[in-house]
């Protein structure tokens, strides 16, 4: 196979911890060095005798894991837990012996990493979101899992060459979408972009060796732009009095490419190539720095962002902006203090990392773990494991844009947010409210998708309330958790309302008093549900009918003929009972659905659904006069919304005013199938004093089907005009 495979060279082991060890005495002179070696032994131990694909020593992965950590000084318990990461899936050693050993704390970490074996689910994409949901699980619990499996995830990847072709690409694709998007999340934007860089040479090797070719041969010509800028920028800095480094700042390999490929240009044409960054000493030499900046060069207008007052979610702080040389070059300029760069860099490891007299970071790290909570107490509510995989990946991935509230403030959002999003974002219950939005002060759509430097303002009402058709405008998971808890919320209150309703009625109809009472509730219980609500609730939803509830109250002795009496009535019910899968109900599939016959609605119609004492709901137009009477209550309104196939059909009755006369009925016949819409039956309706009505039935797919039938009929001579069938 591969000639790298003759790799068998024997890593000394030794050589390795003791360097870890060094490093560690450097940083942390109290550190436990014993425990460390201890753990040493026991992992090497453990792991004797396995190797790796790449031939070496299985143990030397668990060391490259623990040098990552300990280059970014972590404390005794992560490189432990480093140490042993792997022992618990691929050794007999189990987690409590673990425990006993070095504690509680090394021992979530190392469970933190360790898959799920036992195989509960045959699917393995099931497998993999049970998988994932652990993991989040334990970073939740605590951060310092997601540093072990990202320094893990960084090594196999540093050597996913010695894996099978197929094994590579899958590695390099889990890595891209889930690992280096969570390095993000974190801020540990070193490993992140080592990653990415990893999978696009993996992925894309093409397209990779190109970038990096160009990359280098053009390097001398960049380093004399940098020195151009850099060489009257540090005198100034000087002359001003702070102190300041500026370093060329390389772009990685990645990212660049994405730019190519978003923006559909060559390398050459990728201006942020020329990049460098101001490091100074405190807040304020940041400002001032950024005001010497564009002393010197005209900086481009909308390019300067301030992450410096509004950090973004991951801890990331900066001012940029991206000024024009005087050969006419645009060069992106990164101004921060040595803490922030060093934050931006190994983000939530600066928590752990070991510090003199042992004071943690003032930088609250709460946002980034109380995201994770969130989405964790969000599962308990997702049954589907993919479900939860899609909702962790959409807030993961940081293709991000940035908004302004009113006030100012910045928000950070995923790639395709709505403003129905910065409103969740903002609040839960301005979502909740929300009822309009403005970007940059003109009215838009909630569904509109915001652009970076956008301006949000929510409008909000007391009395309003999300819609089932929010789930498919918001993208944020905090967004879809909240207006998916509440459709769940109102939907049983409904179902359970509706469910009564109809019970009441059976009751009534078959002679049995209908009461809550222990009968009922007894029955509830033989037929598997856990209250008297939860019963109504699955006769409201259609998943239990009222007879069946009966049944078990009275066992039946006499057949029902009423029930076949109802059929067959009316033309119209008749064709149309079998079509009531046409609209969604507040998301409620299942219910008992039918078009009112007074008004007839058609697809395209803006209709209403109007809550029925035992028969379901019924789907009107708005504009239908009988909602207009006292019969109907409010609170038995609902909104409906449309959600039919293609290739459904719907009956409509027109009437057709004419001017009588000899072959009438044939012509406007004829005009019907010409558009190609069955006529389901003719009738004169009136016929005096020369003018007659006459109605159709007709089959439309939807509004403008039928209007352009309409329009075909009114074209026939002699036809005055054509109007929709409405019982008053
Ligand atoms: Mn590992």
């Amino acid at each position: 196979m591969s000639e790298k495979k003759g790799n068998n060279k024997p890593v000394d082991l030794r050589k390795m911890i003791d360097s870890i060890c060094k490093k560690v005495i450097e940083y942390n002179p109290k550190a436990d060095i014993d425990l460390l070696m201890q753990a040493y032994e026991f992992g090497k131990k453990a792991h004797e005798g396995q190797l790796r694909k790449s031939g070496e020593q299985y143990f030397t992965h668990a060391l490259v894991v623990a040098d990552v950590l300990s280059d970014l000084k972590l404390d005794t318990d992560t490189l432990i837990a480093a140490l042993l990461h792997d022992v618990v899936e691929d050794t007999p050693i189990e987690l409590d012996e673990i425990r006993d050993l070095y504690g509680e704390d090394v021992a979530l970490m190392v469970d933190g990493v360790t898959k799920i074996s036992d195989i509960r689910s045959h699917n393995p994409e099931t497998r993999k979101a049970e998988n994932y949901r652990k993991l989040v699980l334990s970073i939740a619990k605590d951060p310092r899992t997601v540093l072990i499996k990202l320094a893990d995830r960084l090594h196999n990847m540093r050597t996913v060459e010695y894996l099978a072709t197929e094994r590579q690409l899958s590695m390099a694709n889990e890595t891209k979408d889930v690992y280096a998007p969570l390095a993000h999340r974190f801020g540990l934007s070193k490993i992140k972009w080592e990653l990415e860089d990893m999978c696009f040479k993996v992925l894309y090797p093409d397209q990779y060796f190109e970038v990096e070719s160009n990359i280098s041969q053009t390097r001398s010509d960049r380093e004399n732009q940098i020195e151009e800028i850099s060489t009257p920028l540090m005198d100034a800095l000087e002359k001003a009095g702070v102190k300041a480094e500026i370093e060329g700042r390389p772009k990685h390999f990645w990212s660049i490419f994405n730019k190519m490929n978003n923006q559909q240009i060559g390398i050459d044409k990728i201006y942020d190539l020329l990049a460098l960054r101001i490091l100074v000493g405190s807040k304020v030499d940041c400002y001032h720095a950024l005001g010497i900046v564009h002393s010197l060069f005209t900086p481009l207008p909308d390019r300067i962002k301030d992450f410096v007052a509004s950090p973004k979610v991951n801890m990331y702080q900066s001012l940029h902006t991206t000024i024009r040389t005087p050969r006419g070059r645009n060069v992106e300029i990164q101004i921060r203090t040595h803490e922030m760069h060093e934050r931006s860099e190994i983000g939530i490891a600066s928590h752990w990392r070991y510090k003199e007299g042992d004071q943690k970071n003032a930088i609250d790290f709460g946002n980034m773990v109380n995201w994770l909570r969130q989405l964790m107490e969000w599962q308990e509510d997702i049954a589907d494991p993919r479900e939860f995989m899609e909702s962790m990946k959409i807030d993961l991935f940081q293709d991000d844009v940035f908004v302004f509230s009113p006030r100012g403030d910045i928000f950070e959002l995923p790639k395709g947010a709505t403003p129905l999003d910065f409103a969740f974002e903002v609040h839960s219950e301005v979502g909740m409210k929300c009822v309009g939005a403005k970007i940059n002060g003109r009215i838009v759509s909630l569904g509109t998708e915001l652009k970076s430097r956008d301006t949000v303002e929510i409008l909000t009402s007391r009395n309003a309330s999300p819609s089932t058709s929010w789930l498919g405008i918001v993208k944020t998971s905090r967004a879809k958790h909240h207006v998916r808890r509440w459709i769940r919320s109102t939907q049983m209150d409904q179902s359970v309302k509706l469910g009564h309703d109809i019970l009441e009625r059976a009751s009534r109809k078959a002679n049995i008093p209908f009461s809550k009472d222990t009968e009922f509730i007894d029955v509830a219980q033989e037929l598997g549900y856990t209250g008297l609500d939860m019963m109504f609730a699955a006769v409201g939803r259609g998943d239990l009918t009222a007879q069946r509830v009966l049944n078990k109250l009275h066992p039946p002795e006499k057949k029902k003929r009423e029930k076949l009496a109802d059929m067959g009535k009316d033309l119209y019910a008749k064709v149309m009972r079998r079509r009531v899968k046409g609209v969604r109900v507040q998301g409620m599939d299942s219910m008992m659905i039918r078009y009112a016959r007074c008004c007839q609605p058609v697809p395209g119609d803006q209709i209403v659904g109007v809550i029925t004492r035992g028969r379901g709901v019924s789907v009107h137009r708005t504009g239908c006069q009988n909602l207009e009477g006292p019969t109907i209550d409010d609170d038995r309104l609902i909104e409906v919304c449309w959600d039919v196939a293609e290739e459904q059909t719907f009956m409509v009755k027109i009437i057709v005013t004419a001017e009588d006369r000899k072959g009438l009925l044939a012509d406007v016949t004829n005009a019907i199938s010409q558009k190609g819409n069955n006529i389901h039956g003719g009738d004169f309706v009136s016929a005096k004093d020369g003018t007659a009505k006459v109605s159709f039935l007709v089959e439309v797919r939807n509004l403008n089907n039928l209007e352009k039938l309409i329009k075909a009929v009114e074209r026939v001579s002699s036809v005055d005009k054509v109007d929709r069938f409405q019982l008053t």
